[in-house]
């Protein structure tokens, strides 16, 4: 019998890169454009197949094709400034956003004066007055999100607005126990628009007020890979590499730099950024985890429909108090319509008594029933389930990613992006603007 001990190449005859970045979502895309200006070789691995990360579309038999959340780009993005040639790929459109509010009602997004306040009619209308002046007097003190929302629209507005129920259904926990600095930076919007000069402008200005002055985007019909395919091919041009489906083993330190080991190969580079899950580059350099960091897994249902929607917007928030879906996207508000038929994607974060397909699917249809949507035929086309969707931002989070990204960095690997660097990225915009920061490009 042979001995199956595996061969040690030395390193010197291993392939050689300046630099490996690990995950090629817009993260590892953009440190790839980063580090190629600077002269860097560099290669590119990911696990999965493709490029573009937590951008990924699924297209059912029937030539349906959706994505695992909404996904919107804008022509003004820093992200085209390393891959210019993506603005020609993508469709120009016109979204709008609507919300289900607790009251059954679809109105604006995030907040209508008209249906949320002055529906509320005059015992409503004096609740939220005095419950806003109690916050502002007495509650100025914050320690979670809950407080505050709170503090900038009252206890009353919260619950009736449906804000209080939406933030528990996108973070995956109580409002009680989401990060106070999360909260100040994805619900700025709060305190902009609670003041009373705002809201005394909303009420007088025509409902067709501005949109947003960017042009907003979307990827092509068929799905991202034909827009990231020009992205790689720029990448490669300019000397990048890539693996995908790698399969990543292990990472080694050694004197010189590391040694990193995936299906089938093993390379060797002085200098490792890895925007994967941090908790996932622990476990490849062998680290004892530093954090007890948790994540959300996204169920995205995919719908065909014939029949009365109820509704005119592309993208609706769920602000009921019932039913475990998010947000809903209709693809064929940008695309058209396949065999006649309107197309859209649910996302639904799993938890309580929704963690399967099918009681994402059960729960959607019972809901939207309750509150006249989608009267027609409802066909389900398909689902996909993300793990790692986005981290849990719980208090204290913050705090122990910072620890492990130390480590890690004391372990030498440069750890940033959605998952890397724990952060807030709601687009990729954010993500283009940290990468290039964390890695000195001006
Ligand atoms: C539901 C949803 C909706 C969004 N909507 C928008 C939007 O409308 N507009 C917008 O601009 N942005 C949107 N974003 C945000 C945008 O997707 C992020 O800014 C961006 O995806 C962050 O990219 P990233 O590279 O940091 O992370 P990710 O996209 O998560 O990429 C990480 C990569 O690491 C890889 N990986 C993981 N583990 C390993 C391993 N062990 N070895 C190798 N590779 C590994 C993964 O396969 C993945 O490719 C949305 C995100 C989500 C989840």
């Amino acid at each position: 019998m042979h001995d199956a001990s595996p061969q040690v190449v030395p390193v010197s005859k291993l392939p050689h890169f300046d630099a490996v970045v690990l995950g090629a979502g817009i993260s590892g895309l953009v440190a790839a454009s980063v580090l190629a200006e600077k002269g860097e070789r560099t290669l590119v691995i990911d696990d999965y197949g493709h490029v573009g990360g937590n951008h990924m579309d699924w297209t059912s038999h029937d030539g349906y094709t959706f994505d695992v959340g909404s996904l919107i780009f804008q022509d003004d993005s820093p992200l085209l400034r390393h891959f210019p040639e993506l603005l020609g790929h993508y469709l120009p459109i016109a979204p709008t956003w609507g919300r289900l509010n607790p009251q059954g009602k679809i109105t604006d997004y995030p907040i209508s004066v008209r249906d949320d306040i002055m529906a509320a009619g005059p015992v409503g209308l004096t609740r939220i007055a005095l419950s806003v002046l109690y916050a502002r007097l007495f509650c100025k003190r914050m320690a979670n999100a809950r407080d505050f929302a709170r503090y900038w629209i009252g206890d009353y507005l919260l619950k009736r607005s449906g804000l209080e129920t939406y933030m528990k259904r996108f973070y995956g926990i109580a409002p009680e126990q989401i990060d106070l600095d999360l909260a100040r930076k994805r619900m700025g919007w709060i305190s902009e628009h609670a003041s009373i000069g705002t809201l005394l402008r909303k009420l007088l200005r025509s409902r067709t007020a501005a949109g947003p002055v960017n042009c907003q985007l979307a990827r092509p019909k068929d799905g991202f890979a034909s827009l990231y395919d020009v992205a790689v091919e720029r990448l490669t041009k300019a000397g990048v590499s890539f693996r995908l489906s790698a399969g990543t083993q292990n990472i080694r330190k050694i004197d010189s730099g590391f040694e990193i080991t995936f299906d089938g190969g093993v390379v060797f580079t002085r200098r490792v950024i890895s925007t994967i899950p941090i908790p996932a580059a622990e476990r490849l350099c062998g680290m004892a985890s530093q954090s007890a960091l948790d994540t959300i897994t996204l169920i995205s249902l995919y719908f065909s429909f014939a029949g009365e929607r109820g509704f005119s917007q592309s993208i609706i928030y769920n602000f009921s108090h019932y039913g475990a879906w998010k947000r809903l996207t209709v693809y064929s508000d940008f695309y058209g319509r396949v065999n006649g038929r309107e197309y859209f994607a649910v996302e639904v974060i799993a938890g309580g008594d929704v963690r399967s397909v099918d009681q994402a699917k059960e729960d959607f249809r019972r809901h939207t029933q309750a509150n006249g949507l989608f009267t027609g035929e409802l066909t389900l086309e398909g689902s996909q389930v993300l793990e790692s969707a986005y981290p849990i931002y719980s208090k204290g989070a913050a705090q122990h990613a910072a620890q492990a990204i130390d480590a890690l960095r004391a372990f030498g690997i440069e750890s940033m992006g959605r998952q890397g660097g724990f952060n807030y990225q709601p687009t990729a915009r954010v993500s283009t603007i940290e990468v290039e920061a964390a890695l000195g490009r001006n």
